[in-house]
């Protein structure tokens, strides 16, 4: 019996998006149906390379297809193509997304710089802003600590480039300490100067690495840009998870979308196999039911993450068979899924 291109792709309505809870015909994520005697190929376009939920979706293309009379070999090619937020506004940005924290010190910068080389490492096209003004370390994070940004003929910024990842900190842009004193203004259009007058080219997430808490940077960037969402860092402890939960209310209050939470610190694993939860077990995860937000991860504290920090070489490339980057790189993953969902529910602005 002839296989049909309507027949193959009847079957492929049948399967759905496992996140985005729409089928792949709908969501025009079927990009080539060819046929061959019996043989089958489709192409299928994520609307992420760090897409969570690939090998599902392909198991499920597969037991479809399978089910289409006459079909005795399949061809499955994934690609990925990044839907623009429809809200967006910096151009060739297709989205922002800061990572912030309520608390310091909670390890908010190292899970940024390992969210945007995970990403990049995906092949998406992935920038990274160091906006923790009074206290950048992306520069170090990324091994381009002492190096000058450079403007083009437009004395537009530079960016440096670092493991895949274009970076630009505010520690490459002025003398260690000098941005403690920035408030209001300076503070405003030196961030404006950081999004709007960068050379970021074409890129599917822009990372923003916030300040702690709910100053006026969070307010500066909410401002400027339409934010894809934030993603909120915190250790399991009750002191960070007082704090973190006022991020998530000035989040709301500045209409800034939650992607979810990621639970940094959350144990460590002892030698015996069993782990240590050092600050409390599960204190994330309560928080992110109560809020009605997607655990990404639960990221376990090891000596190479804080080492791989300090050697400016992000974990999840420097070695990706340590425990703490593979808790990243699935949270990373998690996080782009949920940046998909935000911009399908997005109404654009008419
Ligand atoms: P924040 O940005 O929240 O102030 P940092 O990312 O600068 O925090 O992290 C503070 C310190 O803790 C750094 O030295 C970092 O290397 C270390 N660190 C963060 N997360 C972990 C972890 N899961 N395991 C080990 N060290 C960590």
């Amino acid at each position: 019996m002839a296989i049909t291109e309507r027949a193959v792709m009847e079957a492929l309505a049948t399967v759905q998006d496992p996140e985005l809870h729409e089928d792949l015909v709908t969501l025009g994520m079927v990009e080539k149906v060819e046929i061959e005697g019996d043989r089958v190929a489709v192409t299928v376009q994520l609307t992420t390379p760090a897409c969570p939920m690939k090998a599902q979706i392909e198991g499920d293309v597969r037991a479809a297809l399978a089910r289409v009379p006459g079909v005795e070999g399949v061809d499955l090619t994934f690609g990925a193509q990044v839907r623009p937020s429809p809200t967006g506004n910096l151009p060739g940005v297709k989205h922002v997304v800061a990572v912030g924290s309520g608390k310091g010190g909670v390890g908010k910068s190292t899970i940024a710089a390992n969210l945007a080389a995970s990403l990049a490492l995906d092949g998406a096209d992935v920038g990274l802003l160091d906006a923790d003004i009074y206290g950048p370390s992306q520069a170090k994070m990324y091994a381009v600590e002492g190096r000058r940004l450079m403007a083009d003929d437009e004395k537009r910024i530079l960016p440096l480039k670092s493991h895949g990842v274009k970076i630009v900190s505010v520690a490459n842009l002025v003398e260690d300490g000098q941005a403690l004193t920035w408030r209001g203004p300076i503070l405003h259009g030196t961030l404006t100067q950081l999004l709007q007058q960068t050379v970021w080219g074409d890129l599917d997430y822009l990372i923003v690495d916030l300040p702690p808490g709910t100053g006026d940077v969070q307010l500066s960037l909410a401002q400027l840009v339409t934010l894809s969402g934030m993603v909120l860092v915190t250790t399991p402890q009750d002191v960070a998870l007082l704090d973190v939960r006022r991020a998530a209310t000035m989040a709301r209050k500045t209409h800034v979308p939650l992607l979810g939470v990621i639970e940094n610190m959350s144990y460590y694993a002892l030698p015996d196999g069993t782990k240590d939860f050092l600050f409390g077990e599960g204190g994330a995860r309560t928080f992110a039911e109560a809020e009605g937000l997607p655990l990404l991860g639960e990221i376990p504290i090891t000596r190479a993450l804080r080492e791989s920090g300090d050697a400016g070489v992000p974990l999840v490339v420097a070695d990706p068979e340590n425990a703490s980057a593979g808790a990243l790189r699935v949270a990373a993953r998690r996080m782009a899924g949920q940046v998909s969902i935000q911009a399908l529910n997005t109404l654009p602005v008419v």
